[in-house]
């Protein structure tokens, strides 16, 4: 794990209260108690330090404090609801670095009267947007076992994925609108509705995706959809590692469009889920080396549990499933989803975990995991893969469990030579070294070893033009 060597002078007592003067002293927090559920990240990867925390209410505090910043070469690190896996979001140990927390922009500003777009701050939670939606009979796709903390500026930010992205696309295709505070102070109003706009650069998507390190999001305008009539849920089973890939390529081709979710998990994992999620119970009576949840949405009532029904009947004739279970009522439903959404928690149950977030395309997954598992044993011996996400997306959360017995932080040490060399089959595939969970602090040096000079050298140049001082969030993503 990288260090982001900032380079930046932490600010004096007066520029601390020049700083606070600007939201108010109850939300400029100084006090290291008060300070302790910001710095530090859900994976006790990164613990920081920080001089001040700053609270904003509105955009235009959010631009006072850049622009005091950009004048006095103070580092700015930007945070929504602190559940980003990277480090992006925790203020370095050098203590100079201090936290913008943007919970408190959390207004939703409207929602437009056919329902089709919704406006919203950028510390409002991913869950409450969502809601939101309901209420106006609508759909706001996003959706992330994060939800209830995460927020729509962290979402935006780390372009986030989730589990509906195979029908809806990521954080990035959900977005019509931004409203950015760049370094300076300026206020960029991007708050377009329009699904067609061709009036130059993307100035838009450069902002989606850039991890704080661009400019600040303050308001989004989002894509809503109609709520579909029916969700039809099963969990499977499935007899080996051969059947994922033509059992998807059946659901896709008698699904089409209708495909909203096809998750998959290891056997080994679902046992891990079952021992430390309170609450969980076998879904199925036999264990099977791989799981995958099926999801099929419809406009109309009975429609999709017609098309899981009768593709989940030639699968398991064909074999290419051995058993299968279809939620019988929204319960049901949300319990089958729980076991998957509890797989990285139930992780921690088993130790120390060295995680990877990648994808390759889709039909190269089943070849990855052949490969990956190889270079585990490797470097680790006794380690054990386990393996779930997003096969429809071809995003796999290629996490590895310590050998029993094992020392937990002798396992963690090797983090670095365990990534490299499963990064590196997934380069040999043509994948990515991070599909949704961004490049933060700790995947910095990674992707300036895969990435391509060319890519790497634009990425620093977009970095100084629009933030010449490099304030905002240094040391992440690109240096
Ligand atoms: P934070 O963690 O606060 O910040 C993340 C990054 O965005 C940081 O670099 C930060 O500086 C920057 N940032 C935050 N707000 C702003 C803003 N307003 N303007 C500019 N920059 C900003 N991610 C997925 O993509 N898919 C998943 O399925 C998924 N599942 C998860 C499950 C769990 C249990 C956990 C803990 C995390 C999961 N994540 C997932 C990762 C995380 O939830 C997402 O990255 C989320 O989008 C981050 O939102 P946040 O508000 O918590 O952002
Ligand atoms: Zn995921």
């Amino acid at each position: 794990m990288t260090s982001s060597g900032s380079t930046f002078k932490a600010p004096a007592p007066d520029l601390i209260a020049r700083f606070a003067a600007i939201v108010g002293a109850d939300n400029a927090i100084v006090e290291a108690h008060e300070q302790a559920p910001y710095l530090v990240e859900w994976r006790d990867l990164y613990m920081g330090r920080t001089p001040l925390i700053l609270k904003p209410a509105t955009t235009e505090e959010v631009s006072r404090i850049l622009a005091l910043a950009n004048a006095e070469g103070i580092a700015v690190v930007a945070q929504g609801g602190n559940t980003g896996l990277v480090g992006g979001q925790i203020p370095d140990e050098s203590g100079t670095e201090i936290l913008l927390s943007l919970k408190r922009l959390n207004r939703v500003r409207a929602i437009d009267p056919a329902g089709t777009t919704i406006t919203v701050e950028a510390g409002v939670t991913l869950h409450a947007v969502q809601e939101a939606t309901r209420t106006a009979g609508r759909l706001f796709p996003l959706s992330l076992a994060s939800e209830g903390s995460a927020t729509i500026g962290g979402n935006l930010a780390t372009n986030a994925g989730g589990v509906a992205v195979l029908s809806y696309g990521t954080a990035r295709a959900l977005t019509l609108g931004l409203e950015v505070v760049l370094a300076d102070g300026t206020v960029w109003d991007g708050l377009r509705a329009l699904k067609k706009d061709n009036t130059g650069y993307d100035l838009r998507d450069l902002f989606v995706g850039s991890e704080g390190t661009l400019g600040i999001i303050t308001a989004a305008t989002l894509k809503l959809f109609p709520e579909p009539g029916e969700r039809a849920t099963a969990f499977v089973a499935l007899p080996n590692l051969e059947a994922l890939l033509p059992f998807f390529q059946s659901a896709e081709a008698q699904a089409g469009a209708a495909l909203t979710a096809f998750e998959f998990m290891s056997g080994p994992l679902l046992e891990f889920v079952l021992r430390h999620i309170p609450g969980t119970r076998r879904p199925l009576e036999a264990q099977a080396p791989w799981y995958v949840l099926v999801e099929i949405s419809g406009a109309s009532a009975g429609r999709a549990t017609q098309i899981l029904d009768g593709f989940l009947a030639d699968a398991l004739a064909s074999g290419l499933v051995s058993d299968a279970v279809v939620a019988s009522s929204l319960q049901q439903a949300a319990d089958l989803w729980r076991l998957r959404e509890s797989a990285s928690e139930a992780q921690k149950g088993e130790g120390g975990s060295i995680k990877h977030d990648i994808s390759v395309p889709v039909a190269r997954i089943p070849e990855f995991l052949v490969a990956a598992a190889n270079v585990v044993e490797r470097v680790c011996a006794g380690a054990h893969p386990v393996p779930f996400g997003h096969f429809g997306d071809g995003n796999v959360h290629y996490n590895i469990s310590q050998p029993e017995g094992f020392d937990k932080a002798a396992f963690l040490a090797k983090w670095d030579e365990m990534a490299r060399a499963v990064h590196d089959v997934v380069v040999s595939l043509g994948g990515s070294i991070s599909a949704e969970h961004g490049i933060g602090r700790l995947k910095v040096d990674e992707l300036a070893r895969v990435k391509s000079p060319v890519e790497i050298e634009l990425m620093r140049r977009i970095k100084s033009a629009l933030d010449p001082k490099g304030i905002l969030n240094p040391g992440r993503v690109v240096r």
